[in-house]
This record gives structure tokens, sequence and C-alpha cells, in this order.
């Protein structure tokens, strides 16, 4: 008999929740990472008392009961509540774009004066495309919210995420541009929210309790050829392409990259999320970590505070891998590796990085409570 049930490779939400799961059926795990830390990109590094959420802020959304009582079954989740805000040239506006951010916008009190303005500036929009269709984002996203949303939110935003104007970008980046004519600043419209009370790691911790796990060891180094000989069946949740050696080609990735700082003022920007929608900061967002864990006094516990600008940025071999390219070339090739992939004797290819694949938390999690049998 092998020593293991199964070898998992990655530590993440995916592996993690695998071998909680799989350890609870009665089956023996071993969880590799190739990184100094488990628990994947939900990781939170402590810095002055603060989790710092290293790789992207993270915050757990779901209207899924079943996901919810799972994971508020290992770790107690807070009531953090998303309710992001834009910083335009120095004015503030509330997200998602609400009636709060109608007021700010253009002083109107009422659903009905803001319905008339937007439609108003959709109109002329519709009226400046003369019966053709949009032909890029800029004319898509006027058509759906009008030109004063657009210019002050969306414009200057969206060319920072994408390094390129909104006239040469294609409409299918924004389908749609959700308003709403209420008074509500709260991002998700899922039924839960939080984050977890003591942070992430107290949930990764919690899954994988009791299991055996091993931190900086990479899979292609130490068990590619070898684990036949220690457990029945692998996990593996790293990257698809790199399982298979490249070699139909590589697959492109998208990323973002962090300048995290400490500020010696207990409370810097009094909101865990601000975006900056203009040009004037070459940054998209600044996160103030503190504020996913601490409410209304806490803050103030903490003479100091942490805080992360994001910066979009193309990928090059080194960096992190943070959200797969859904273009022709990458969903083809894609294809095609799951092909090979699903070839594989006793291999299963869970997680992000394996299905190439963007995957909130809530989804990843629900996946492997799904799986019937370990
Ligand atoms: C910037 C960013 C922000 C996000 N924010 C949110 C959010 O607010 N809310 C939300 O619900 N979701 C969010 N997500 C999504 C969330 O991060 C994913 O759903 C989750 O991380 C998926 O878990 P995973 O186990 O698939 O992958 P990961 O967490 O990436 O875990 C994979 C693990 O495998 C390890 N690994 C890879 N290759 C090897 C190898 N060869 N050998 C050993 N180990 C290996 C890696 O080191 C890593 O630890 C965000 C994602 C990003 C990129």
């Amino acid at each position: 008999m092998k020593e293991f049930d199964y070898l998992i490779v990655g530590s993440g939400l995916f592996g993690a929740t695998f071998a909680h799961q799989a350890t609870k059926a009665g089956k023996r795990c071993l969880v590799i990472d190739k990184r100094a830390h488990l628990g994947g990109n939900v990781y939170c590094e402590n810095i002055e008392g603060i989790n710092v959420h290293k790789y992207g802020a993270h915050i757990f959304h779901t209207s899924n009961k079943k996901v919810w009582d799972f994971v508020n079954a290992i770790v107690e989740f807070n009531r953090y509540t998303n309710s992001p805000v834009a910083n335009y040239k120095g004015k503030l506006y509330n997200l998602p774009f609400n009636m709060n951010t109608f007021y700010q916008m253009w002083g109107i009190t009422t659903p009905a004066e803001a319905q008339e303005k937007i439609e108003e500036q959709k109109a002329e929009a519709l009226a400046a495309l003369k019966g053709h269709e949009p032909s890029n984002l800029e004319e898509q996203a006027l058509t759906l919210v009008g030109k004063d949303i657009f210019e002050a939110l969306i414009k200057e935003y969206t060319e920072k995420q994408w390094g390129r104007s909104c006239k040469d970008l294609p409409t299918f980046i924004i389908k749609r541009l959700p308003v709403r004519f209420i008074f509500d600043n709260n991002y998700f419209n899922d039924k839960y929210q939080g984050i977890p009370i003591g942070g992430y790691n107290k949930l990764i911790e919690g899954l994988l309790k009791g299991i055996e796990t091993r931190t900086d060891v990479n899979f292609f180094t130490e068990y590619k050829n070898s684990w036949h000989d220690i457990a029945e069946k692998l996990v593996y949740t790293g990257a698809l392409d790199e399982y298979f050696g490249y070699k139909l080609g590589k697959l492109d990735w998208r990323t973002v990259s962090f300048k995290t700082r400490i500020e010696s003022t207990p409370n810097y920007q009094g909101n865990a999320v601000v975006n900056y929608t203009s040009h004037e900061q070459p940054y998209t967002r600044i996160i103030e970590h503190k504020h996913f864990e601490m409410f209304g006094a806490e803050v103030y516990n903490i003479p100091k505070t942490v805080i992360s600008e994001e910066y979009s940025t193309e990928y090059k071999e080194g960096m992190e891998p943070y959200y797969p390219v859904n273009d022709d070339r990458n969903n083809a090739l894609a294809e095609k590796y799951r092909y090979l992939a699903s070839q594989e004797n006793n291999v299963i290819f869970g997680g992000r990085l394996a299905q190439y694949k963007y995957y909130d938390m809530a989804p990843i999690i629900e996946q492997v409570l799904n799986i019937e049998k370990f």
C-alpha cells in the first residue's frame, strides 16, 4: 500500500479544501506547495499587527448557503461589506453606481431625476452612432451609462487597467454596467460576504488541521516522475501548460503588481478600497488592509496602517499569473491542454491555474464540496 491516497500539489483554496474533505472521508493526504507558506493567493502577511493581503485584496462573497456554512464552520466570518469609493481628480464618488454616486455627480436627489439624466445622456450617445452598432469599448459604455459617468468613473480607469485607449478596446469587455436607483453602496449582490475573523490564514490552518504539509517543495523538481511511488492519485492545482512542459506553447496571463508600505497614521483613507479613476495617478486602486478586519473605533487601536497601490502590469516570466487571457489564441490552446489533461490517469486538475479559468473563492470551494466520492 502506498503511503498516501492523494498527493496534493498546491495549498490554495482548492488544494486545502480538497485535502480537508478527503481527510474527512478517511483518505491520507500530503499537501505540497512551492511557496514558503501555505494558502495560495489568499495568504496574508502580518505587518504591524495588520493582515496584509499579499496577493491582492480578497473579499469572500457567495449566495450559496452550503459554502457559507462550510467556511463558517472552520472560522467565523466578520461583517465586512465591500463598498469601494472612487477618487476622480480629488472628488469622491461611491461605487457601484447608485443614488449616492448620482447625487455626488449631479446634485440630484430622486431616482426619477437620476433616470432622466442617464437616459438623456444614453440617447445622445446613441444619436452619435447614427444607427451603427458600438464598435469599441468607449462607444459601448457611452450607450450604457452616458458621458458623465463614463468620463469620470470608467474611461481612464479602464485605460490604466488595459494599457490602451478605450477606443482601441473591444466592446465585449463591458457587456453590462449596472446602475442602481437606490442608496446602496454594497458592491456585491450576494447574500453573504465577509472576511475570516483573524484573517484568511485561519481558514487555511483550519482546513489543513492534522494534515501533512510541506512548503518550499516544487512538484516538478521533487515529485513529477516519482509521485506514483508515494500516492495513489495526484491533485494538481499548478499551471496547466507547465504540467505538460509547455509542449503546445505557453498560455498568457495578466497580472497586477503591488507597492505596499507602512504609513504613520492610524487611518489613511477611511476605507479598504479606493479606486483612482483618472490618469493623474499611475495606480488603479489603493487598498488599506486594516479596514477589512477593524471597524469603527478599532481602527485607532493600531497607530500605523499598511496600504498597497495596485498597478496593472503586463505579464512577464517570473511574475505571478493572476488572470487568464480569454482571447481566441489562449482559449483554443487551453482547450487542447484540457484535452491532454482528460487523458491523464489518476490526476485531478483543480483550481484556477490548472483549469486556466478565473474563479472567485466561493465557486472553488463549491467545486470541491460537490465531489461525491474521494
Ligand atoms: C488579484 C486577485 C484578487 C482576487 N480577489 C478575489 C476576491 O476579492 N474574492 C474572491 O472570491 N476571489 C478573489 N480572487 C480569486 C481567488 O484568488 C481564487 O479563487 C483562489 O485563489 C483560487 O484558489 P486556487 O487553489 O485555485 O489557486 P491558488 O490560491 O493560486 O493556489 C495554487 C497554489 O499552487 C501552488 N503551486 C503552483 N505550482 C506548483 C508547483 N509546481 N509545485 C508546488 N506548488 C505549486 C502555488 O504556489 C499556490 O499556492 C482573486 C484573485 C486574484 C488573482
